[in-house]
C-alpha cells in the first residue's frame, strides 16, 4: 500500500492507501486528472506503482496472484472501443476462450444484454448504436464474464437520462443481488450510485476525503464542495402528494421534485437551473422558495450568488444579470426551479 504512480514527471498518485474490501460498492469520485484512472488500472494489475505496493488477498502481487486477479477482475476503459460486427457479437467475444458451450454463450450474451436493456438491439451493428448506448453494450461485455470484481470506468459519464438510469441500476444489482465488488470512478457528483456504498475523493493524486456516501453527501465539508462543485446537496425526508415529492429539507425548506420516493433522499438542484427575481415569479415551476443573498463571488463571466432561504442555495447567473438586477448581499430575492430540474442522488 501507500502507492505512488508518476509518469515521467508527473505524480499521478501519491501515496494512495485503500483498502477494497469483497463486496463493497466504492465510488472513485474526482475532478479529470485526479488520478482515479490510474488508480483503477493499478487495482486491475494492468499497470504497477512507481512506489509501494498492492495486497491482493492480504499478499505482495506476485506472478501467480496477478494471473488470478486478472481472471477475477474485469475493468471498463473511459473509451469504449468496441468491435465491427453486431451488438451480440461484441458480447460473445469474450466468451469465445471459454470451456463454454454454444447454448451456454448464447444463454449468457443474452442475459447480459437483457440486464442492460440491449435485447431488442442485439442484431443491430454496434458501431450504430447511440453514444449511451455503446456505454451500455460495453457494460454487458464486462457482465457476461461474470467476474467477482468490477472496476468502471466513468461508466456514468455523458450518457443520456435513460441510459443513466439503467447503467445506475444495474451496478446497484450486480453489487447488492450478485454480492460482486464495484470500484467505479465518476467526476460528476450527481452521477453517484444512488447515495450508496463508500465515497474517495480524490484530488491531484491524493486521497483528500473517505466515508461513507450517504454522510459525505449529506454533510459536506468545504474541501468535498471544492472539489465536486456541486452545491445544493440536500439530505431530507420525502413524502409524495399528487405524484409529486415534497422533500422536507429542514429549516423549514421544502423542495417539490418530479422523482416518486418516499422516505429518506438525497437530492440536488444544480445551480444553475436557480432563477433570481425580485418578485414572485408567476410560472409552471413547481418550487418558489424565499431568500436573502448572503454572498456573491465573481467567476469570470458567471458569478455565483448564494442565498439562505432556510438552506442556503447557490445560484449560477451572468455578470450581466447580477447588475442590470442591481443584485446585493442582504437583499431579497425569490428562487424559481422546477421540479423536473431536481436530481435524486
Ligand atoms: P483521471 O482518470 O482522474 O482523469 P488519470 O489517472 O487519467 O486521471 O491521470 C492522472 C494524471 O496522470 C494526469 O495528470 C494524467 O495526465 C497523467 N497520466 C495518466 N496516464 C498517463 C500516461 N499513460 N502517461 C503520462 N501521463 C499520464
Ligand atoms: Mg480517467
Amino acid at each position: 500500500m501507500d502507492v505512488s504512480k508518476t509518469y515521467g514527471d508527473v505524480e499521478a498518485l501519491i501515496e494512495v492507501n485503500l483498502e477494497v474490501a469483497s463486496g463493497e460498492l466504492l465510488t472513485l469520485l474526482g475532478p479529470n486528472g485526479s488520478g482515479k484512472s490510474t488508480l483503477l488500472r493499478i487495482l486491475a494489475g494492468l499497470e504497477t506503482p512507481t512506489e509501494g505496493q498492492v495486497l491482493y488477498e492480504g499478499a505482495p502481487i506476485n506472478a501467480g496472484s496477478l494471473q488470478e486477479l486478472r481472471g477475477r477482475a474485469t475493468m471498463i476503459f473511459q473509451r469504449t472501443v468496441l468491435l465491427r460486427g453486431s451488438v451480440y457479437d461484441n458480447v460473445a467475444y469474450g466468451l469465445q476462450f471459454t470451456k463454454k458451450t454454444g447454448a451456454e454463450v448464447k444463454e449468457g450474451v443474452e442475459r447480459a444484454l437483457s440486464l442492460v436493456g440491449l435485447s431488442p438491439l442485439k442484431d443491430r451493428r454496434a458501431k450504430a448504436l447511440s453514444g449511451g448506448e455503446q456505454q451500455r453494450l460495453s457494460l454487458a461485455r464486462a457482465l457476461v464474464l461474470n467476474r467477482d470484481l468490477l472496476l468502471l470506468d466513468e461508466p456514468t459519464a455523458n450518457l443520456d437520462p435513460e441510459s443513466l438510469g439503467i447503467v445506475k441500476e444495474v451496478i446497484n444489482r450486480l453489487n447488492k443481488e450478485k454480492g460482486k465488488t464495484i470500484v467505479m470512478a465518476s467526476h460528476n457528483l450527481a452521477q453517484v450510485q444512488e447515495a450508496s456504498g463508500r465515497l474517495l475523493l480524490l484530488n491531484e493524486g491524493r486521497i483528500e476525503e473517505e466515508g461513507r456516501t450517504r454522510e459525505l453527501l449529506s454533510n459536506q465539508s468545504a474541501v468535498m464542495r471544492r472539489f465536486t462543485r456541486s452545491e445544493n446537496v440536500f439530505a431530507g425526508d420525502s413524502l409524495v402528494v399528487n405524484g409529486v415529492s415534497h422533500v422536507d429539507i429542514g429549516e423549514g425548506t421544502t423542495v417539490r421534485a418530479a422523482f416518486i420516493r418516499e422516505g429518506r433522499a438525497i437530492v440536488h438542484v444544480p445551480p444553475e437551473d436557480i432563477i433570481v427575481s425580485h418578485m414572485p415569479m408567476e410560472s409552471s415551476a413547481r418550487n418558489s422558495l424565499r431568500g436573502r443573498i448572503v454572498s456573491i463571488e465573481d467567476r469570470d463571466s458567471v458569478v455565483r450568488l448564494r442565498v439562505d432561504a432556510g438552506r442556503v442555495f447557490s445560484i449560477q447567473i451572468t455578470r450581466r444579470s447580477l447588475e442590470e438586477m442591481a443584485l446585493n448581499v442582504g437583499v431579497e430575492v425569490y428562487l424559481t426551479f422546477k421540479a423536473s430540474s431536481v436530481q435524486i442522488l
